[in-house]
Formats: structure tokens, sequence, C-alpha cells
């Protein structure tokens, strides 16, 4: 067997393949640039095609489209209701943000444990997180695999609370036949550039409840009632600002790479799906680690490919595998590092390490593996290639 490059031997590639990364093609910058070049910056036309587009692509009544995936949590928060003194349940294993929306509303984020196979959050958990009541629930669809979210519902249902699903991984998911984006009361995107599609920065949150969809037109525009293209209309300065609001406004130019993005869409989720089917065949026979689980009744829009180290097998811990394929110039990552350690949610009820034992003990195993449609199947191939070879060396 080569020596491996931590160890001085010959990388598997010369240059770093990163986890994640844009698709930018000549239809986008055309787009970019008539937008730039036409009479709207922000608050225009793309805007509305964008939020139009979008809402029908996931099969939802109506879209906001906000600055970014963070902002889009932070508006879904406000509109399900989050207020000062609340409870709002979301799973351990996550962004940051997904905890961070409850306590922009100064309500507190309380954690609930994941499934083992699926690490979305356990709704058995979730019920006994409310059982003290809440207000809302932020659910994470990992990697891009949808949570149970009929069971979320129910939850939701006899609680009094809202579901907010915090689909960032999750554009063109799907859940028993439906779109995911129109199945939860509200449903965040992000468009950063390692998601599915981007606009740079952007989000976006899809509901089919049309008192929500009006709150979180203002809340993004200062709270103001009337926009300025409704003013127009009525030849009218006037307005009112009912609520606190932000500017969580975006652009035209960023709505217009958005739209053209759209477009390519459908190919960019076939190809991921392709690369995971690629990667699940390739590395089915290794006994050393463990494949991102599979559910019959939903498809994952595979955002990330998440294995899991089989620890007992190895001569060495997750830190050492990392680093060794970084070594090998695989871009490998690692999500997520649990919320509840971060020493800002000191404090805060279930924060510090040893209160969620199966988001923890998983997260000693994660390990994601580079996954977005520009790859080419020789990038796919030094990825496994990779992947055996530092297993391989420390194999038991
Ligand atoms: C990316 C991400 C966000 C935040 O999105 P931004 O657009 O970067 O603000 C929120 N939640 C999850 C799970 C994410 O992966």
């Amino acid at each position: 067997m080569s020596t491996l490059a931590l160890h001085g031997g010959a990388p598997v590639r010369s240059a770093l393949l990163p986890y994640g990364r844009q698709m930018i093609d000549d239809t986008d910058v055309s787009a970019v640039v008539a937008a730039l070049t036409s009479d709207f910056l922000t608050t225009g036309p793309a805007v509305e095609r964008f939020e139009r587009a979008f809402a029908s692509f996931v099969g939802a009544k109506h879209a906001v489209a906000v600055s970014n995936g963070t902002a889009a949590l932070h508006v879904a928060a406000a509109a399900a209701g989050v207020r000062a003194g609340d409870r709002v349940v979301t799973t351990p294993l996550t962004f940051v943000a997904s905890a961070n929306c409850a306590r922009y509303q100064g309500a507190t984020p309380v954690f609930a444990d994941v499934h083992r196979d699926t690490l979305t959050i356990d709704p058995a958990q979730v019920d006994d997180a409310c059982r003290a009541g809440a207000r809302a629930i932020v659910t994470v669809d990992y990697a891009g695999l949808p949570s149970d979210l009929d069971d979320l519902l129910a939850i939701c249902q006899a609680r009094g609370a809202v579901l907010i699903e915090d689909a960032a991984h999750a554009v063109g998911a799907t859940y028993r036949g439906r779109t995911v984006g129109s199945v939860a009361h509200l449903t965040t995107f992000s468009l950063h550039p390692v998601k599915q599609m981007t606009t740079g920065e952007g989000g976006v949150i899809t509901t089919n409840d049309d008192a929500m969809a009006t709150a979180m037109r203002r809340f993004r525009n200062h709270g103001i009632t009337l926009t300025a293209a409704e003013r127009e209309k009525r030849h009218a300065w006037a307005y009112d600002v009912e609520d606190l609001g932000y500017n969580y406004r975006l652009t035209d130019v960023q709505c217009a790479l958005g739209l053209s993005q759209m477009a390519k869409l459908p190919g960019y989720l076939a190809r991921r799906r392709d690369i995971a089917a690629a990667f699940d065949a390739a590395l089915a026979d290794l006994p050393t680690l463990e494949r991102p689980a599979r559910c019959a009744d939903r498809d994952s829009s595979w955002h990330l490919y998440v294995v899991r180290l089989n620890l007992d097998r190895l001569t060495t811990g997750r830190a050492e595998i990392f680093a060794a394929l970084r070594a090998e110039n695989i871009g490998v990552n690692v999500h997520y590092v649990p919320v509840p350690w971060h020493s800002t949610f000191a404090g805060t009820p279930g924060a510090g390490r040893g209160h969620w034992p199966i988001a923890e003990a998983e997260y000693e195993r994660l390990l994601t593996l580079p996954l977005w449609p520009g790859m080419s199947d020789a990038d796919v191939a030094d990825v496994v290639t990779a992947v055996r070879k530092v297993l391989g060396a420390f194999t038991k």
C-alpha cells in the first residue's frame, strides 16, 4: 500500500477538493449583469419573480426571500410567535443558527436528542421536551434527509406549537411524496454557496399561511406596513411601523441569480444523487465505516454525504483520519460540533457536555466527504481512493 501523505507519501490529489462549492456559468453571469443595469437593484420585480418560482418549485403558497438562511430562521421564529420567555425545541446536531433564532427573539432554545440512524431529531424526545411548554419546534433536515415531519406536526397540534423546518440542507428533498417546503408550518432555506443553489448569501421562508406570509414580509422590511412600491401605486408617502422589524431584504441582483440557478436546480440535484449512489456502491464493503441512512418514505437532497467511522475497527480516532484525508487533499469536514457545547450556550438548559448521548456519541464518528454537482467522476474516484487508502492504513 502506498505511504499516506500524512507520513510523507504522495497525496491522492495535487490540489484540495473542497467539501462543497457553487456552480456558476455564463447564464448566471448574464442574468446578474442584466439585473445590475435594470431599474431596480433591490425591492424590484426580480424579487417577486424569484419568490413565485421558489414557491412553485416546493409547492407552497408563499415564499419570502431574505438576506440569508439565518435571517430566514429569525423571520420564521418571529412569525411563529416566539417571544421573550418562550421555549423553542431544537436538535443539538446542527449549525448554531437553528438554536440562535430562538435567542434573537429573547426565547430559550431547549434541545432534544436525535435518532441514531437518521441523525434528525427524535419525535419522542421532542414530545418530552415540549412537556414544559414550547412555542415552536425547529427541526433540521440533517444532510438533506427530511425529518419525521408528520410525527412532529402531530406533536405541534397536541401541544399548540408551530413547526419550523430548517431545510437549509434540503432544497429539493421529498417527504412522503411532498416536496420539502410544503409540509411544515414554516420552512426555511439557505442560499449560501455550499447549499444546493446560491444567491451568494440568501434565504427563503415558505408557508401556506397567508397571515404569516404578510407578517414575514413586514418583518424583513423594518415592520413597515406598506412597501415603497405599494406607496407609489397609491401616490402616498405615509406608512406605519407596526412592529419592530429588520432590514433582511434580498436584492434584485441576487434574485436574478437565484432565478437563473433555479433553472439548473433539477440537474444539480440529480448529479448530487448520482454521486451519493456512487459513494454508496464504492464504500459498501468497508467494515470501517457506516454509510448514510436511507428511508423508504423520503428522499435526501444530498447536501452532505456524511459517513460514520466504526472506531472499534480502527487503530486511531476521527482526528487523525481527518488529518490524513486532508493531507491527501480531500476536503473532508465535520457537521457539526454539538451546539450545546459552544460556550455562548453556557447557562441555557442542557448546555455543556454529557446531556445528549446519541448526538454526542455519533458526533465523535462523523466525517463529511466532498459532494457537490461540479465534481467529475475522477473527483469522485479520488475521494473513494483516498478513503480506502486512509482507512486501510488504520484498520485493526
Ligand atoms: C447553512 C445553514 C444555516 C444558515 O444559513 P446562512 O445562509 O449561512 O445564514 C442554518 N441552518 C443550517 C442547518 C445550515 O446548514
